[in-house]
């Protein structure tokens, strides 16, 4: 298949010879069309058509909406928890009654499945569900008499301004880790999607602004690196979340932490699944292809490494034959498993790495590569990709290739596979296939990977957890949702108090610390 490049990233104004929808900015409670001369295109990744565009907001327009935030900020922490929490309640209703509109969104701009993109609104809506519970979550804590007549207790205090800069892959779900949580401790909100799928993250403020949200406490802004400095540098903003790349991501933790704010940082993956002889096969195999091939690899916790120890490598053709059952489609396209990459861009760097393997020596056992997709040839697809005899040393394993590839390496025993991930930088998710539960207590205790599934292919914790990825896959202190994700967003205040009785009152003053 010849492979059409897009014509060109960005539009300048006086080039708009042809209309397509506009992002609006949402800025002080109004969707308003930006001033800037600066445009990007957004593509439906099946068919590379150009479906809207995005602005790349003005440093005006960034301004006014922080300001909107630090003017919200001193009525919403002062509004009663019980009233944020009727707003996040009704929100999540909303959410629920218009999952088939989110979906839509999500499918035409970001290409994975109608079902795929319901389950990323699902998994986001559990958040918003979770912070419903603010009024448990935000209490804080109380010791009397810690010494006589003198008590102590803490609240759990919002920040102020808190900024969201999120990743391609997941529209709903990532913004909804985000500013749910932070707006429900009492925080204001300022929001840059990824600029190629801003419109789910615009009808999810749409959705917040009817169940109540007040004017400026959610503010959304588009761009991209001009944006990115603006959150990092605006002295009225307190912390950030980001999610995406380790380019952006350091670069982002940095920019941040050298401003005093408090920055968590969500970013690159590879995560390795260890199939063990004894593992039940047909549920292995099945839950490897689903965790490698779903939503066409672009996930922060699809299983892209596959390492089978000893026996369980007789295993390998009935995963490519698996594999093979798998339909390559548009997103909305009935029966469709798996959908298009982001972008053309993306596609040319994953076949790059598929070469890239071949050529150090893997071997290619499932080629997707040349997947032709009837109706829609001009479309961004790779079908499943297998590559055995991969070795540590090739780029192939030591990039991130978010595509449809699954990797396939081979050790004898247990320890050499721990071994083998312990000394990847990565540390975002792992799964071991086992039917024997000291091999799978053995496998949690030595992995060191923050979040481990044992016979669960992609162990994404539900939000009364936190998302727990590690080493070269974060950077801060505290994690996303759960209760760290309250932590993250909230600072304590410590109140001792002194109440005596008139009879015991200082007759001198007390010079000395007090014990
Ligand atoms: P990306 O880093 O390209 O973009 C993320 C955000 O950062 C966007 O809003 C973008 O505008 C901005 N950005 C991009 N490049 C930048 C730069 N050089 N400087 C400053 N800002 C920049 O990431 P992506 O391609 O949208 O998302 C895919 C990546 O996200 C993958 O690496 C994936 O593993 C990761 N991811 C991680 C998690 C997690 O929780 N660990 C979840 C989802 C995705």
């Amino acid at each position: 298949m010849v492979h059409k490049p897009r014509k060109s990233g960005s539009w300048n104004c006086s080039e708009r010879w042809f209309y397509k929808p506009t992002t609006k900015l949402f800025i002080d409670g109004k969707f308003v069309e930006s001033n800037s001369s600066e445009w990007l295109d957004i593509y439906n990744p099946a068919t590379n058509e150009v479906v809207g565009r995005v602005p790349k907001a003005t440093q005006e327009e960034m301004l006014t909406a922080a300001e909107s935030c630090s003017r919200a900020f001193r009525s919403w922490s002062e509004t009663s928890i019980l009233s944020r929490q009727q707003i996040f309640l009704r929100y999540q209703q909303l959410i629920k009654d218009n999952i088939k509109e989110l979906a839509k969104i999500i499918t035409l701009e970001q290409g994975k499945t109608l079902a795929d993109a319901e389950g990323d609104v699902f998994r986001g809506l559990q958040v918003v569900e979770h912070a419903c519970s603010i009024t448990s979550l935000m209490l804080g804590e109380t010791l009397p008499s810690i010494t006589k007549d003198m008590d102590t207790h803490t609240y759990r205090l919002p920040l102020g301004v808190c900024a969201g800069i999120a990743p391609f892959n997941f529209p709903a779900m990532i913004p909804l880790w985000m500013f749910p949580i932070a707006m429900v401790c009492g925080n204001t909100y300022l929001m840059k999607p990824s600029e190629r799928v801003p419109g789910c993250t615009m009808l999810l403020a749409k959705m917040l602004q009817d169940a109540g949200a007040p004017d400026g406490t959610l503010n959304i802004i588009h761009g991209q690196h001009a944006a990115v400095n603006f959150i990092c540098d605006h002295p009225a903003i307190k912390a950030i979340s980001f999610v995406g790349s380790n380019q952006a991501g350091e670069y982002i933790y940095e920019r941040g932490s050298k401003n005093g704010k408090r920055v968590q940082s969500n970013m690159g993956a590879k995560n390795h699944g260890v199939v063990m002889p004894d593992a039940n096969k047909e549920n292995t195999i099945n839950q490897l292809v689903g965790a490698a091939f779903g939503a066409a690899g672009q996930r922060c916790m699809a299983l892209s490494t596959a390492i089978f120890v000893g026996e369980s490598r007789a295993w390998l053709p009935e995963l490519v034959e698996r594999s093979k059952s798998l339909r390559v489609n548009a997103g909305d396209q009935p029966g469709s498993d798996v959908g298009p990459l982001i972008s053309p861009e993306a596609k040319a760097r994953v076949e790059y790495l598929v070469q890239s393997g071949v050529d150090e020596g893997a071997k290619l056992l499932l080629d997707g590569r040349k997947v032709h997709v009837k109706g829609y040839e001009n479309g961004n697809f790779v079908g499943p990709t297998i590559l055995s005899n991969v070795t540590p040393n090739m780029k192939c394993y030591k990039e991130e290739i978010f595509g449809p590839v699954l990797v396939v390496l081979e050790v004898d025993t247990l320890d050499e596979a721990i071994s083998l991930i312990n000394r990847n930088p990565y540390g975002n998710g792992t799964a071991i296939f086992t039917t024997n539960g000291a091999t799978a207590r053995k496998y949690t205790h030595e992995v060191d990977v923050g979040q481990v599934g044992v016979n669960v292919p992609i162990p994404v914790p539900l939000p009364m957890f936190s998302f727990t990825g590690s080493r070269g896959s974060f950077r801060g202190d505290t994690n996303f949702y759960g209760k760290q994700g309250i932590q993250f967003y909230t600072q304590i205040k410590t109140v001792t108090s002194q109440w005596k009785a008139e009879d015991a009152t200082l007759t001198s003053p007390a010079v000395t610390m007090p014990t």
